[in-house]
């Protein structure tokens, strides 16, 4: 699902899909459907085998969403992507899928409201722990702040509301050194300015309520994959471990990393947490989100613009210090 020879701009009106699978149809078709005919009960042995990936119930998976995952995971450069119901969940699923069982997050104090809340109020009961370095500035303090059961850094690429940046790569470095990933919520940087995996992150997450989807009309979350971090590497049980829904033929369960390389992170939060804590993105809002990404690159850019002019004209007011 990398760009390969695309341009960006093309990626964003026809990434992740085939007209021809879709009765030629030019906009991506709505599949506005609860569940899916299985067919005989040899499909259905095959589907619940992962012999042949096919779609079951839309809380598992939807067409429609389908192109919305595999757009943004291509726009991204990601290995994989899964859409969400909303960014909180998205951030929380992600944090969840490394951390759950008493890990800790170690993070920054410049964080969106909503992910400062529920770190402060919800995480901890749920047994998670939070860590927040104080000055982001200073990347010595991530290193100080690891600590044995910590299972990722979570950092936002340009923070909401302070719009402070970081040393993405420098950070990441210190993750890795520790064995554990990076994740970036890169909300507002979006693809089209900011391409985190490109610089160090492992996981990417984004609420696509505000530019992905551009008109204020949809809550929407999307996790992306990055596709190199090994998580076979002991920290992470939950993806060696055999698990009961990934049972071969003969019954015998197998692990995630088993199942899949490539997308391991993304599989596991579907089979968990969005199919148990089902906080599922529907198929019309897939639409309209999809219906925001092909103007991305234009919404943006005429934000740049303007954020630009204000820039120089503040600038040339001697009241305000550049
Ligand atoms: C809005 C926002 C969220 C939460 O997204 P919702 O779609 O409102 O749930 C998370 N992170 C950042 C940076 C945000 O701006």
């Amino acid at each position: 699902m990398a760009n390969g020879d695309y341009s960006f701009d093309t990626v964003k009106v026809r990434g992740g899909y085939d007209p021809k699978a879709h009765n030629l149809a030019v906009s991506v078709p709505i599949y506005q459907t609860a569940s899916f005919e299985l067919g005989d009960t040899e499909r259905v042995e095959r589907l619940l085998r992962f012999k042949e990936l096919g779609f079951v119930y839309t809380r598992l998976g939807n067409p429609t969403v389908q192109v919305l995952e595999e757009r943004i995971a291509a726009l991204d450069g990601g290995s994989a992507a899964i859409a969400v119901g909303s960014g909180m969940a998205a951030v929380t699923y992600a944090l969840f899928n490394v951390a759950e069982g008493g890990g800790r997050i170690l993070t920054t104090r410049n964080l969106y409201g909503g992910t400062e809340d529920s770190f402060k109020k919800l995480f901890p009961t749920f047994g998670i722990g939070i860590d927040q370095v104080d000055n982001a500035d200073d990347v010595d303090q991530f290193r100080r702040g690891i600590k044995p059961e910590t299972r990722a850094i979570f950092v936002e690429s340009i923070s909401n509301p302070n719009a402070t940046l970081l040393d993405l790569e420098r950070i990441a470095a210190v993750a890795h050194e520790n064995g554990i990933p990076l994740i970036v919520d890169n909300t507002f940087a979006t693809p089209y300015l900011f391409n985190p995996l490109k610089h160090g992150a492992d996981i990417v997450v984004y609420s696509a309520t505000k530019a992905l989807g551009g008109h204020g009309n949809t809550i929407a979350g999307v996790i992306v994959e990055g596709g190199a971090f090994d998580w076979g590497n002991g920290k992470f049980p939950q993806f060696t471990k055999p698990h009961y829904l990934l049972r071969d033929d003969t019954g015998v369960e197998r692990s995630f990393l088993e199942i899949t390389s490539e997308f391991p992170f993304t599989l596991r939060v579907r089979l968990n947490y969005l199919v148990y804590f089902g906080a599922v993105l529907s198929p019309f809002d897939a639409y309209l989100i999809l219906q925001g990404v092909e103007t991305l690159s234009e919404r943006v850019q005429k934000q740049v613009t303007n954020t630009e002019k204000i820039i120089r004209y503040l600038e040339s007011k001697g009241e305000v210090a550049g």
